[in-house]
């Protein structure tokens, strides 16, 4: 959570015409583009492994979410044809990038193989 400079007030994620990440205070307007280190650091908060196969993301916060890519593909769990989905690069190079959806509904999260 970041704050503003300004008038401290919590500063949330707002996404701009061009596709840039900007952190905008709700109170007085002012606002920051978001370092493309600290813009995935806010997006995922938490990684928890299972095991080596099985590794899910969660992401926590709900206003990162609303920044995010949608993408019709239906859910596993509910059938909604809706989610948001990003990227997570794996250590290893021949294994490339996973893509984890996050349904729009019912909050289910999951990973493209
Ligand atoms: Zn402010
Ligand atoms: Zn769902």
């Amino acid at each position: 959570m970041k704050f503003c400079p300004q008038c401290n007030s919590i500063m949330l994620p707002t996404k701009t015409d061009e596709g840039l990440l900007l952190l905008k205070c709700r109170n007085c307007n002012y606002s920051s583009e978001l370092e493309k280190e600290s813009t995935e650091k806010y997006k995922i908060t938490k990684e928890i492994k299972h095991s080596p196969r099985d590794k899910t993301t969660i992401i926590e916060d709900a206003d990162a979410i609303q920044t995010m890519p949608t993408v019709k593909v239906t859910c596993p769990k509910c059938n909604h044809d809706k989610a948001v989905y990003w990227q997570l690069q794996t250590r290893s190079a021949d294994e490339g990038s996973t893509i984890f959806y996050r349904c729009l509904k019912c909050h289910h999260t999951w990973r493209s193989y």
